[in-house]
């Protein structure tokens, strides 16, 4: 089959790989180390899914306006006003059906084939493929360890050029847990000012950040407004990845532009969903600040492990639920080399050791693996033991 230029740009994602393939092996009866995928391990809370059920109930299983039902477009900026800051309009809102397409939506409608996006690495799987697929180039900006990976203005304005368009910051970051402190960020967004550039904030992660972090966003800074371009989701903060609700905040012609994308493609996210996302963004927050100490608690307790395996480093994540450990060690010409790159050690760590976790390359960081720790203290455990007699063997051998 002949398939077009624009599908042979892109790969499958490379945590969905991870986790087909532990997937796999666990239908077979193999008990799975699982540090793979990139969602909370909490059931959706009951208010929300109460909301849902009244939904179905009321029969609101009809088609919904393409942009979403209003009162969700309405509580959208309200909830983002009171949580972070911001001040956006019922019109400045779209929902889709996730952040990852309204990420891809944002993309599709302001950047064209040879505009330039600026990405800082570690970078979320999906966002190069995205940019590729609209036929744009991601340049990328390497963060530093030593500064939590967080970007830094002065990198970002080094890789600008007169074909670049935006600059995509995701905050707390997915794979690396960074955190732009909001002094950066306003820099960040001083530069996308003085170039007349796009500032996409990916906020999935807002309101999972460590101390001495706090949940920002870049759209409460002074002037944000002509610049900035907001995503984000319900899917991380209320535990509802697989409802599937998302959405943008931005200048309202970039929402009607979303909106006329969705009317030709997805239509209205599911209504059932969009109900359950209106008790979210309106309802109780009181369910995630135990989600946040259940994962303050984890992140101890794996960090502390991987630093504890010889050779292996690993910086303290500002947010998100991911430890990104450097195994450089036992890589290429390491001092304790057993596989040539990332991809074959978390092969062979599935194979042997039966633990899942994702390869650095994915995310644009070689010689790093990247564990998600939304799951239980036990599997934490459990996994980490794994890991330690795993590399232990081959620090033995080496
Ligand atoms: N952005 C980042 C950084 C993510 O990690 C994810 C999900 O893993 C998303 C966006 C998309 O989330 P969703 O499409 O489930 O709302």
């Amino acid at each position: 089959m002949q398939f077009t230029n624009r599908i042979n740009r892109i790969q499958v994602s490379a945590t969905a790989a991870v986790i087909s393939a532990a997937e796999q092996l666990k239908a077979k009866g193999v008990d799975i180390a699982d540090f793979g995928p990139g969602e909370p391990d909490f059931p959706t809370p009951e208010h929300i899914k109460k909301a849902a059920i009244k939904a179905i109930e009321e029969n609101r299983s009809k088609y919904t306006p393409t942009g979403g039902i209003s009162p969700l477009r309405e509580a959208i900026p309200a909830w983002h006003k009171r949580e972070l800051g911001s001040d956006f309009t019922a019109k400045e809102c779209a929902v889709s059906v996730g952040g990852k397409h309204a990420i891809f939506n944002v993309i599709s409608v302001l950047i064209d084939h040879g505009d330039e996006v600026v990405l800082p690495a570690p970078y979320w799987v999906s966002f190069p493929d995205i940019i590729k697929y609209a036929g744009a180039t991601p340049v990328i900006v390497p963060t530093r360890p030593e500064d939590g990976f967080a970007a830094k203005a002065s990198d970002i304005e080094r890789a600008i050029t007169s074909k670049t368009k935006m600059v995509l910051i995701n905050s707390p970051s997915n794979p690396s847990g960074g955190v732009v402190s909001p002094d950066e960020y306003e820099k960040i967004l001083a530069l996308c000012k003085k170039h007349n550039l796009y500032l996409m904030g990916d906020e999935c992660y807002s309101h999972f950040v460590y101390e001495p972090h706090k949940p920002f966003s870049i759209a409460s800074a002074k002037n944000a407004k002509d610049n900035v371009i907001i995503v984000g989701s319900v899917s991380k903060t209320f535990a509802m990845t697989g409802w599937r609700i998302g959405y943008t905040l931005g200048p309202e012609a970039l929402i009607q532009a979303i909106i006329k994308v969705q009317s030709q493609s997805t239509s209205n996210p599911t209504s059932i969903a969009q109900y359950a996302a209106l008790e979210a963004m309106t309802g109780t927050m009181d369910t995630v600040p135990p989600m946040l100490a259940e994962y303050k608690k984890r992140r101890e307790r794996i960090v502390n492990g991987l630093r504890a395996i010889p050779g292996v480093t690993c910086e303290w994540p500002g947010g998100a639920f991911y430890a990104f450990p450097n195994v450089s060690a036992y890589l290429g010409e390491g001092k304790h080399a057993i596989a040539k790159s990332c991809t074959d050690l978390s092969k062979l760590l599935l194979e042997k050791a039966h633990v899942a976790l994702v390869p650095g390359e994915a995310f644009g960081a070689p010689g790093f693996l990247r564990l998600s720790y939304a799951t239980s203290i036990e599997r934490i455990d459990e996994g980490l033991r794994r890991l330690e007699k795993f590399f232990s063997r081959a620090e033995a051998a080496s």
